[in-house]
């Protein structure tokens, strides 16, 4: 399996969602971000299995800590954008989306010292109702983007007749969505997150492969926060707290499950050997 693309949404465990909806007046100045530990881990990690990723990190993480955005580069990996500060794209304005996503590419590049193309909204909030996003993200220099949802189950995110595979959402833009399968005509999200952490790591494997012998690269993403057993509690049982805190200290062990069957590669990787594969445009 040599489609298997690895990304990392660097973001404290506040900066989550369902933290802040089951939260909402939670003082995030004073939370520690906890972020340091579990990227190196994943560093470390990759390290030792020989892949390679993608980290989406927030500009108010990169800003605090330019040193980590560094050793990400300095390990060989590619630095996309994540945001500044974990807004949803639905919630922006055209003009404020813009000024977002120019100001975390160009905190990026200076702490990074290489040339940002990629994005990933905060929350997968490109949906039907802002797909005006492309525009943006072309007129600020990306070159892809990887933040659709392609299915319908989710109340706040989704696109649910978005192509499976990476497709040409703009004349510059390749959109990669994040991995989903198709079961019985309806599509199921296997591709990280909660997903992954509530999924026997089976199911993982068999979407994998299923998916990357349907010649279209499995898209995963994680967070740090996600390794971090450890993190503070918030919030009382409900939905939303089973989401966020579920299996948190399996999931250092279920990844080293793929890195040791796949060497995952970044989205830069991929698009250099695969980019002629993508015909599809919408
Ligand atoms: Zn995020």
């Amino acid at each position: 399996m040599e489609s298997v693309i690895f990304s990392i949404d660097v973001e404290a465990w506040h900066d989550a969602r369902v933290i802040q909806t089951m939260q909402p007046h939670l003082n995030t100045k004073k939370c520690t971000d906890r972020v340091i530990e579990p990227t190196l881990w994943l560093l470390d990690s990759l390290d030792e299995y020989g892949g390679k990723a993608t980290f989406f990190v927030l500009g108010r993480i990169a800003k605090k800590y330019p040193n980590l955005v560094k050793e990400i580069v300095h390990r060989g990996h590619e630095v996309g954008s994540h945001g500044f500060d974990h807004v949803p794209l639905t919630e922006r304005t055209m003009a404020e989306t813009l000024e977002d996503i120019l100001n975390s590419k160009d905190i990026l590049e200076q702490c990074s010292g290489k040339a940002v193309s990629g994005y990933r909204a905060p929350c997968f909030s490109l949906t039907k109702t802002n797909t005006w996003v492309y525009e943006s993200l072309a007129a600020a220099g990306y070159s892809y983007d990887s933040s659709v949802f392609p299915f319908s189950l989710h109340p706040e995110y989704g696109l649910s007749d978005a192509p499976l595979a990476p497709y040409y959402a703009h004349d510059n833009i390749v959109e990669f969505p994040l991995s989903c399968i198709s079961l019985f005509g309806i599509r199921i999200p296997c591709g990280g997150g909660a997903y992954f952490r509530l999924s026997p790591s089976l199911f993982t494997k068999h979407c994998m492969t299923t998916i990357t012998h349907s010649n279209r690269p499995f898209v995963f993403y994680i967070h740090p926060w996600e390794l971090d057993d450890a993190q503070p509690r918030v919030g009382s049982f409900s939905v939303n707290y089973m989401r966020h805190y579920s299996f948190l200290s399996s999931t250092r062990k279920k990844l080293i499950e793929i890195f040791k069957t796949v060497k995952t590669v970044s989205f830069k990787q991929w698009i250099e050997k695969h980019r002629k594969q993508i015909t599809t445009r919408i």
